[in-house]
């Protein structure tokens, strides 16, 4: 069933994966799919319990971490949208240009 994926193993890829954004000073490594605790470093509010397997399957296990991920990816796919349709954006522009000089020409009244 594949070789058991040891805690060096398991500290290289975290590394590779995280840098140095966790500690995982004091973890007492089981297995892969047993719970150790991590420390997020910037919000070591408490210790985070999760497996070997699921911190290098998610985001690492850090909520806070997650909440800023999602809001940074919203904040991007928000920022990605005119560019990846140019053709909406050059479409809308003129129409807004078109309404605004309709809307500051005062109607006329003969
Ligand atoms: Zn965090």
């Amino acid at each position: 069933m594949g070789s058991p994926i040891n805690v060096e193993t398991f500290l290289a890829r975290a590394k590779a994966r995280f840098d140095q954004h966790y500690d995982y000073h004091g973890i007492v490594y089981r297995s892969y799919k047993s719970p150790i605790l991590i420390r997020c470093k910037t919000h070591p509010v408490k210790p985070i319990s999760i497996t070997p397997e699921k911190h290098l399957q998610t985001s690492g296990g850090c909520k806070f971490c997650l909440r800023e991920s999602r809001i940074r990816m919203l904040d991007l796919e928000l920022l990605r949208e005119p560019a990846v349709r140019p053709e909406t954006l050059s479409d809308a522009l003129p129409m807004k240009e078109a309404k605004a000089r309709v809307g500051s020409v005062p109607p006329r009244r003969d």
